[in-house]
């Protein structure tokens, strides 16, 4: 199999948004009024896509344990915030779920062994950005159980919600949904805020992914208790977990979870939202559940609403009233390049080639994307490790993927479908010149959220996501420079 590093993945197909096919869309883009546009088929095609979904090889399988690799490799830095500090030495055994790795402040997590074996070495390992970073590597012990034996109970009702946020930090739970952001962080309030209501994102608008659409399905219960958990941590009276509609089923098994008397009285409800991409975005959840808008530069706490993945507050459900850590996760292993896709729950640390081999790669696979097509990006190495936010892992064939790009034709597609009211074309202009710095100030470049739907749409297929990632990136740095 051969790697190609392409940044991130466009999958070709009918794109249902503006109007079809590329010729398609730039005879409909020349001719028609923007007003016109939004009234195709009869559908509100305005502002996000609707890509081809991908999700019916692994929707319908059952959550499937995937064997311990033969090394596990677990990165000190796996989450934003100050990398985790190891606590273990070479030659160490530890038992699974133990810490071997602790916080390094308040914007940072520590990780748990995933399991039970003997530390190897603590050395560098590649990451999916491409760069080394320091990692633990742990052998597992063949022989050994693998039972979860660390952990003892603890008592969540009586807690304070600083109590909350501290034993949520011990967890080491992160966004699983992706972004990987310490949960307990955006678990305190910060000062002069007020949090009205808790959403949980069940929307996984991303084709191919279907890891979370499982957990709802079979974990309904932990959901429900990690959104309780969120409520009394924030001091939230309600709770609304949004359901893309093209999972009922899933809609069905958290309100009969929820009880069908009890949701008023549990402050908890469950709503469908409309399948559309990014919808899973949380400027566009908030949006349509509760109508109020994050201000540009802002954060959802600034309109009094926090907003947690759907699988992170399961593992926070399933974890805090054990006192465990994160040591693994859902993981949908899926593509046209895969034989046996589905979704597996995989030891963190587990590395793709490990998991690729479990999955049946086929001799046909030529670009392995972490995350889903739209916002995922391709790795340049097999001994990459799953992490905590690994949501998917997709493998395309070269019939899946296009790498020719053409100049831009200025048909405006990528601004009639950024659902920030950007302009991709202007701001991909400017960092083809390298101009970061006057995207950031002058084009809001911060306010991208990276959906990848100018990319989607784009019919010279320029990659435009890929280009404001490099441009953020650039200003990061100059900015901890200076
Ligand atoms: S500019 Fe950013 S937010 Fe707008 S469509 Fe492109 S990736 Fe999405
Ligand atoms: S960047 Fe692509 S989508 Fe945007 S105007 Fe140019 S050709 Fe059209």
């Amino acid at each position: 199999m051969r790697l190609i590093w392409r940044g991130a993945a466009r999958v070709q197909g009918d794109p249902r948004g503006p109007g079809g096919p590329p010729h398609l869309r730039i005879t409909i883009m020349g001719v028609l009024e923007m007003g016109a546009l939004q009234k195709i088929g009869g559908k509100r095609l305005w502002r996000g896509v609707h890509v081809p979904e991908h999700k019916e090889s692994t929707c319908h399988l059952p959550i499937r344990r995937m064997p311990f690799a033969p090394m596990l490799v677990t990165p000190l830095s796996q989450h934003t915030g100050a990398p985790a500090k190891a606590i273990v030495r070479e030659g160490q055994e530890v038992v699974r779920g133990e810490p071997i790795a602790a916080a390094d402040g308040f914007v940072s997590v520590p990780m748990h062994a995933p399991a039970t074996g003997r530390v190897e070495r603590i050395a560098l390992a590649p990451s999916a950005r491409g760069e080394l970073t320091r990692a633990i590597y742990i052998r597992p012990y063949a022989s050994a159980s693998q039972e979860v034996l660390y952990g003892a109970p603890q008592e969540i009702e009586h807690m304070t919600p600083e109590e909350i946020v501290l034993a949520v930090q011990a967890t080491g739970v992160v966004g699983l949904g992706g972004a990987a952001f310490p949960t307990h962080v955006k678990l305190k309030v910060p000062d002069g805020k007020h949090i009205d209501t808790v959403i949980v994102n069940g929307c996984e608008c991303e084709p191919y992914l279907t890891s979370d659409h499982r957990v709802m399905l079979e974990h309904p219960e932990q959901v429900l208790h990690g959104a309780r958990v969120a409520m009394k941590a924030v001091g939230a009276a309600r709770a609304i977990v949004g359901v893309e509609d093209n999972k009922m089923d899933a809609v069905e098994a958290l309100r009969k979870a929820n009880g069908a008397r009890t949701d008023k009285t549990a402050g908890i409800s469950i709503e469908p939202v409309a399948a559309k991409y990014p919808q899973g975005a949380e400027k566009m959840l908030i949006k349509v559940l509760l109508g109020r808008e994050i201000p540009s530069g802002g954060l959802p706490a600034d309109i009094g609403v926090g907003v947690f993945n759907v699988a992170t507050l399961a593992q926070i459900g399933e974890l805090l009233p054990r006192r465990q850590g994160l040591i693994e996760r859902v993981v949908t292993i899926t593509g046209p390049g895969v034989a046996k896709p589905g979704n597996y729950l995989v030891a963190l640390g587990t590395p793709i080639r490990w998991a690729l081999e479990q999955a049946g790669c086929t001799d046909q696979a030529a670009s392995v994307i972490l995350g889903g097509p739209m916002m995922g990006a391709s790795i340049g190495s097999f001994d990459v490790p799953i992490t905590k936010g690994v949501t998917g892992i997709l493998v395309l064939t070269s019939r899946d993927s296009n790498a020719h790009i053409f100049p831009c034709i200025h048909c405006a597609s990528c601004v009639n479908i950024c659902p920030m009211h950007l302009n991709p074309s202007q701001l991909g202009m400017l960092a083809r010149k390298e101009r970061y710095g006057e995207m950031a100030a002058e084009y809001h470049l911060n306010d991208c959220f990276e959906c990848g739907c100018c990319s989607y749409v784009c019919p010279a297929h320029i990659p435009l996501v890929q280009y404001f990632r490099v441009a953020k990136q650039t200003n990061r740095k100059a900015r901890a420079r200076a």
